[in-house]
């Protein structure tokens, strides 16, 4: 599909044998190939382009969009005119692209392996990017309750329509239909199916639109500062006003009033008449976000993947009118057009969210940084858990370190039980959910009237099946991963692909009987459900998570006091404030170390001190409880102590030893094929190239080719290779990887 330009006046068909115009563009094209590619500009609209804007081009065979990155009044040196083919649209009066945001994607390009219009195709929000201007948006509903008989009848017969009827249904209203297919996998004919029946029902909607309209900002007073609030206030207001970029890691621990440093910084950016960012980790913390940073007088806008394309798009277009000068949202609103930028706030940045898995596979921590000083912007990471990256930097002066050691309400970290699993485990309670020292801590903080918050980094009903007999698993057919039991939907999930199969009653090996094992939150529900009948307890992961209004509406209910017991994966262990909860219960402290990644151990400190940090945030003070049945684990001791400095320097000098992030650089090179053994050649090829590259070249070390721990991922083959280096660069092997990125079937990926 190709969409009309925005500017029809400025549409000019090609002139044909239109010569000499004098006019070069230069683009990029959201394609891997790593190079610009030049048009001529038709006289008419010559003097309209700049870099930064949007054209309609001819290539190969089709016509795609792309960014003008430079203007030259020659054709390339060796091509003749005519070769040079003629832009056919102009797409945008203005620039959409600053020269700032144009250098940004540049950057991203070189350090990321993808070429320059991949990333700036990333900038752009997905209307603009089709070149498209708004538009109706197809939306689905359910039309009227189903009889049992129905249901009954579809779930026999026709299970892709019952599926989609009960996704409707839980969502409550209209829903987009791409948002649908995008999150059930399913395709449009079910839903077609269930209009002729009359269950659901079609309809469009033009919005757009304030997304957080109905967020209620209730006003906050500005707090007066701590001591060590107003010495970080100081530092960062001293920076804004100073007008040059400088990055500052902000490490406060849980409830030491990080955000009050924030607004207090954004108060005086917007004083001086700029625009600030505001990146936060998970979209379920936005509308605590927002409400925060509106509660402040300020108009706020939202950019994140759980809108609407409309919605984004507009959001995107008051940011660059100047109408709204703050942002807050995930990673992509790093791109945010806002004219003069003056801070970026990268809030609980040790998060791997920031990282994105596909291309371009940047890190939004490292683009705020370039960002920042690419803008003369001020850069603010702040967290209670330092990514060993920033940590580092920290230590070689890079970073200025800013410290709040104190929790605002007064009183210490709460204090931490670990509940040794082995021991309290015994034959009759094999699938053990709740310990019996969490158990109690939950009972007397009900009898209380307190609440507590539970978490278990793992959904679904039971993470696997095991065959006693043969020791063998229940694998997808399509991935090397083990289905997970989601007992709502009565199937297995892969969740690499997230493909629903039926539920497996044999071995596929020995045809023998397989057995659940495991805990994952919908089952660890049931437990809660047991041991406290009249506890008033909800649930918080990606299957009762289904639309963006859910996090809202269960954080309000939360806040509002409606659940005594909040359980859930790790969208409960971040930025989560309520006082009046006293326990924290961490079911299983060791889901994380489970990973084949060098920063598994890393990853399990800061769940357990990020969800250890919900609790005591208040006057009643509070308690946490960590299950484990690796109590001895460096990282678990050292999170049990609260104890940051200790692991992160324990963990450096690991990382030091093995040449891992940051003490040197590494990079994957994923090859995948439909087969194992188009994988291996791929493999072997890539390898050879990179050998011969890095001969000579000191201290990059090649490794591989191995199967990747994905092996199988949708029925690709996938192996790895792993290129490490100094820390210094990759300065040999990156013409290399700049090759193999462009090759099909190959990412390269910075880790
Ligand atoms: P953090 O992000 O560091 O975990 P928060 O920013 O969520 O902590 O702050 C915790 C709570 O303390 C919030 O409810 C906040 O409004 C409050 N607060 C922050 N600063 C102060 C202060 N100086 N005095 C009193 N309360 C404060
Ligand atoms: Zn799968």
């Amino acid at each position: 599909m190709m969409p009309g330009p925005l500017f029809a006046h400025l549409d000019l068909p090609p002139v044909p044998g239109e010569r000499g115009s004098g006019v070069f563009a230069r683009v990029a094209i959201d394609a891997s190939v790593r190079r610009e590619f030049s048009y001529r500009l038709p006289k008419a609209w010559a003097e309209s382009v700049q870099a930064g804007c949007r054209l309609r081009v001819p290539f190969g065979a089709r016509e795609v969009l792309a960014v003008v990155v430079g203007l030259d009044d020659a054709p390339p040196a060796g091509v003749p005119i005519e070769k040079i083919r003629i832009a056919r649209a102009l797409l945008d009066e203005t620039p959409l692209l600053t020269p700032a945001l144009l250098r940004l994607a540049r950057r991203i390009a070189d350090t990321c392996w993808c070429s320059w219009g991949q990333a700036l195709a990333a900038m752009l929000p997905a209307a603009l990017r089709r070149g498209q201007a708004r538009r109706t948006i197809p939306v689905i509903e359910s039309a009227r309750e189903p009889d049992e008989a129905e249901v009954r009848e579809l779930e026999e017969k026709q299970p892709k329509q019952a599926r989609a009827l009960a996704w409707l249904r839980r969502a409550g209203g209209p829903v987009e239909v791409r948002e649908f297919l995008n999150r059930t996998g399913l395709s449009r004919s079910p839903l077609e199916s269930l209009s002729k029946r009359g269950l659901a029902r079609f309809g469009s909607r033009t919005d757009v639109l304030d997304p957080y309209a109905g967020t209620t900002a209730a006003a906050i007073a500005p707090h007066a500062l701590n001591s060590e609030q107003a010495a970080a206030v100081n530092a960062l207001t001293a920076a804004l006003d100073a007008g040059t970029a400088r990055d500052f890691l902000l490490f406060g621990i849980t409830g030491s009033g990080k955000t009050e440093v924030y607004l207090n910084a954004l108060d005086r950016c917007l004083e001086q008449g700029r625009g600030a960012i505001v990146l936060v980790p998970e979209i379920a913390l936005t509308p605590q976000t927002v409400a925060r940073f509106r509660g402040r007088g300020g108009e706020v806008a939202v950019l994140h993947s759980g809108l609407t394309d409309a919605e984004r798009h507009d959001q995107w277009q008051a940011l660059r009118a100047g109408k709204v000068r703050v942002v807050v949202g995930a990673r992509s609103a790093l791109f945010a057009p806002i004219p003069k930028l003056g801070l970026i706030i990268v809030d609980e940045e040790h998060e791997s969210s920031f990282k994105q898995e596909s291309t371009p596979r940047y890190h939004a921590r490292d683009v705020a940084r370039e960002r920042a000083r690419l803008e003369g912007a001020v850069c603010v990471l702040g967290t209670a858990t330092p990514s060993l990256e920033s940590w580092q930097a920290a230590r070689a002066g890079e970073i200025t370190l800013l410290e709040l050691r104190e929790r605002v309400a007064g009183g210490t970290l709460p204090p931490v039980q670990i509940v040794d699993m082995r021991y309290e485990k015994t034959e009759k309670n094999h699938w053990l959910i709740l310990s019996r020292p969490l158990e109690t801590a939950l009972r007397s903080a009900l009898s209380r009237g307190e609440r507590a918050i539970l978490f278990l980094n793992q959904r679904g009903f039971a993470p696997a099946w095991h065959c006693p007999a043969c020791g063998g698993s229940v694998k997808c057919p399509r991935c090397s991963v083990a289905l997970t039991f989601h007992r709502w939907r009565k199937k297995a999930m892969c969740h690499a692909c997230l493909a629903e199969e039926p539920q497996p009653t044999q071995c596929a090996a020995c045809r023998g009987p397989v057995t659940m094992v495991g805990v994952g939150t919908e089952r660890a529900e049931d437990s809660l459900r047991r041991a406290f009948p009249e506890a008033r307890i909800a649930r918080m992961d990606r299957d009762t998570m289904v639309r963006r209004e859910d996090y809202e509406e269960l954080y309000r209910s939360f806040a509002a006091g409606e659940h005594d017991l909040l359980l859930g994966t790790q969208m409960v262990a971040k930025g989560l404030d309520f006082p009046d909860v006293t326990v924290v219960g961490v079911l299983n402290a060791d889901t994380a170390l489970h990973h084949a990644d060098f920063r598994a151990s890393e990853r399990c400190f800061d769940l357990i001190a990020q969800v250890a940090g919900r609790a005591g945030r208040g006057p009643k003070g509070g308690k946490v409880v960590v299950q484990t049945w690796l109590p001895d684990h460096p990282a678990i001791r050292a999170a049990v102590k609260h104890d940051y400095r200790t692991f992160a320097e324990r963990e450096l000098k690991e990382r030091a030893e093995f040449a891992y992030p940051p003490c040197g650089r590494a990079v994957r090179v994923t090859c995948e094929g439909p087969r194992p053994d188009r994988a291996d050649k791929l493999a072997e090829e890539a390898v050879a190239l990179l050998r011969t590259a890095a001969r000579g070249a000191k201290g990059v070390q090649i490794l591989g080719p191995a199967p990747h721990a994905l092996e199988q991922l949708r029925g690709r083959w996938r192996r790895q290779i792993l290129v490490k280096s100094p820390a210094s660069g990759l300065l040999a092997v990156q013409p290399a990887l700049e090759q193999l990125c462009q090759r099909e079937h190959v990412t390269v990926d910075p880790l």
